[in-house]
C-alpha cells in the first residue's frame, strides 16, 4: 500500500519507555488517507494508565539525561536531524498518506520539522546563565538555567511533524524528558520520528508517546504532578481547558492557540507579490494552518485588480491526491472541516457576498473541496471572526489606514498578521500597531527555526523556535553567595 524505502518506519504500536507498546486492554483505532478513505492501519487507543507509566519513566530517565553535557546532547539530536533527512522521502510519504498535503509540501516540512531539532541542539550549548552586581560588598549573586523537568505535549494534525520537533527539540537539548500525544489522525509521522530518535541515541524514557483517548490522556498529563510543563498546540478552546486542568499543579503552559490572520493589502503594493503572498498564506496546507490568512482586506483603489488577479491564480491550482506530481491542494483533513467551510460560505453568500471562484465540494468526491475566492466580504460574515481552515479567500474592502488597522484588530486572537505596502512610514505605523505576535511585511511566509513563533491575546501563551523557544523549557535559579 504504502512504498517506502525502510518500511519499519510504519509502526503501528505506541513509544514508551523505550519499548513499542499497545494498549493494556488491546484496543486499537483505525488511521485513514484522507484521499482515498483507505485504511493505512491501526494504533493503539490507550487512556490514563499508559501515559502515568510513560510520565514515570521520565522522570526516571530525567537525572541521567540533564547530566549529559549540552554538546553530549546536541551530538545525539544531530544524529536524529541528519537520520530525519536521510529518511525524508519515507517521512514526507506518510505524512501524505495520512494527512493529505502534497508531496512537496510534506518534504518541505520534513526539513522544516529537522531544521528546529538542528537548532535547539546547537542552542544547548548556548544556555547562558548571569553573574549580577550585588548591593552588599560580601555577596555574590549567581543566575542559571535549569532544565524544568518532565514535559508533555499534545499536537495537532495539521504540520504532523514539525509540531513535534518544535516541541521536542528544546525540551531534550534543555535536558528535559517529554511525553507526547499526537493528533490521533495523524499519528504515523510521530511514531515515524521516535523511531529514528531511537536510532539516533535518544536514552529510553526521555522521549515517549503515547497515543489514544484525547480527554483521558490530557487530563491525566495535566494532573500528574511529577509533569512541570505542558506545551500545547491546537485549538484556543482546548488549550482554555488545559490550562484550566494544568491550575492545580501550577504547571508552565506553552500554548499556540488559533488565528485569525489579517492580509492587507495597501494601494501602494506591488499588486503581483501581494497575489504571491496571498496564494502561500492563504492555499497552503489546504488552508489548513493557524497562520493562514483568513481574512484578506484590500484596499479601495486597488480591489478589482486584485480580486482579479488572485482569482486567476487560484484557477490555476491543481486539486487531487497529495501523491500525485503536480498536485498542489489535497484533501481536507475530514468531514467535519469540509461542513465549516461549507458553513461559512453558505453564511457570507447569504449576507450578500459574491461568489469569484469554487464555493462547492469538489468532483473527486471524498473530502476535496474547489479553492474558493469570495468578494464584498463584510464584518457581519462568520467568516471575519472565526478560522475558517480551509481554501477560501474572503475580500474585505477599506479606504484608510486607520480603518483597516480597527478591522484587523477586531478579534479576540492575535497570531500572525500580513500586510503589503511600499511606503516606509506606512510599513512601520502598521506593523506596530497590529495586535499580533508575528508580523509578515510584504512576505505571506513568515516560520522558521530561528524566528519566535507565537501570539499574543487569546493566541496564546510563550515563544517557538528561536533563542526565545529555549526559556519555556527552563528555569531561572538565582544562588545567593554571602559572607564573601
Ligand atoms: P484541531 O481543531 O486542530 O483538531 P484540537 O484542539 O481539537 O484542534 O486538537 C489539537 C490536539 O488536541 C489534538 O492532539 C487533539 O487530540 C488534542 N485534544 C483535543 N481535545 C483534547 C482534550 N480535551 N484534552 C487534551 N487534548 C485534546
Amino acid at each position: 500500500m504504502l512504498n517506502l524505502n525502510d518500511p519499519s518506519l510504519l509502526r503501528q504500536q505506541a513509544y514508551i519507555d523505550g519499548a513499542w507498546r499497545d494498549a493494556d486492554d488491546g484496543k486499537t483505532v483505525a488511521v485513514r488517507n484522507p484521499a482515498t478513505g483507505d485504511t493505512l492501519g491501526t494504533v493503539p487507543h490507550m487512556g490514563a494508565g499508559e501515559t502515568r507509566r510513560a510520565i514515570e519513566a521520565a522522570q526516571a530517565a530525567w537525572p541521567a539525561w540533564r547530566k549529559k553535557t549540552a554538546r553530549e546532547r546536541a551530538l545525539i539530536l544531530r544524529a536524529w536531524n541528519d537520520l530525519m533527512l536521510a529518511n525524508a522521502d519515507d517521512l514526507a510519504a506518510i505524512m501524505t498518506a495520512e494527512q493529505g498535503k502534497p508531496l512537496a509540501e510534506s518534504k518541505g516540512e520534513i526539513a522544516y520539522a529537522a531544521s528546529f531539532i538542528e537548532w535547539f541542539g546547537e542552542q544547548a550549548k548556548r544556555i547562558e546563565g548571569d553573574v549580577l552586581e550585588a548591593p552588599a560588598r560580601d555577596r555574590r549573586i549567581v543566575v542559571t538555567k535549569e532544565p524544568i523537568g518532565v514535559c508533555a505535549a499534545i499536537t495537532p494534525w495539521n504540520f504532523p511533524a514539525a509540531m513535534i520537533t518544535r516541541k521536542v527539540g528544546p525540551a531534550l537539548a534543555a535536558g528535559c524528558p517529554i511525553v507526547l500525544k499526537p493528533a490521533e489522525l495523524t499519528p504515523y509521522s510521530a511514531l515515524a520520528l521516535a523511531m529514528l530518535a531511537e536510532r539516533a541515541g535518544v536514552p529510553k524514557g526521555v522521549f515517549s508517546i503515547v497515543i489514544g483517548d484525547s480527554k483521558t490522556i490530557g487530563a491525566e498529563m495535566c494532573a500528574n504532578p511529577i509533569v512541570r510543563k505542558l506545551s500545547f498546540t491546537g485549538s484556543t478552546q482546548v488549550g482554555r481547558l488545559l490550562m484550566e486542568q494544568c491550575a492545580p499543579t501550577v504547571k508552565k503552559l506553552s500554548l499556540e492557540l488559533g488565528g485569525n490572520a489579517s492580509f492587507i493589502v495597501f494601494d501602494d503594493a506591488d499588486l503581483d507579490a501581494a497575489v504571491e503572498g496571498a496564494m502561500t498564506s492563504k492555499y497552503r496546507n489546504m488552508g489548513q494552518t493557524c497562520v493562514c490568512a483568513n481574512r484578506i482586506y484590500v484596499q479601495d483603489g486597488v480591489y478589482d485588480a486584485f480580486a482579479q488577479k488572485l482569482t486567476a491564480a487560484v484557477a490555476k491550482l491543481k486539486v487531487g491526491n497529495g501523491m500525485e506530481p503536480g498536485v498542489n491542494q489535497g484533501p481536507l483533513i475530514e468531514e467535519k472541516a469540509v461542513e465549516k467551510v461549507e458553513h461559512h460560505i453558505a453564511d457570507a453568500l447569504g449576507k450578500g457576498a459574491r461568489l469569484l471562484l469554487g464555493g462547492k465540494r469538489h468532483p473527486l468526491g471524498h473530502t476535496f473541496f474547489e479553492p474558493t475566492v469570495l468578494a464584498d466580504v463584510t464584518p457581519q460574515m462568520l467568516i471575519a471572526e472565526d478560522e475558517t481552515f480551509g481554501p477560501v479567500a474572503p475580500l474585505f474592502r477599506f479606504k484608510t489606514e486607520d480603518e483597516v488597522i480597527a478591522l484587523a484588530n477586531a478579534t479576540e486572537f492575535g497570531l500572525a498578521s500580513y500586510f503589503y505596502a511600499r511606503d516606509i512610514g506606512r510599513v512601520w505605523r502598521v506593523a506596530e500597531q497590529i495586535e499580533t505576535g508575528m508580523v509578515g511585511v510584504n512576505t505571506g511566509l513568515i516560520s522558521n527555526e530561528v524566528a519566535p513563533f507565537g501570539g499574543v491575546k487569546q493566541s496564546g501563551l510563550g515563544r517557538e523556535g528561536s533563542k526565545y523557544g529555549m526559556d519555556d523549557y527552563l528555569v531561572i535559579k538565582y544562588i545567593c553567595l554571602g559572607g564573601m
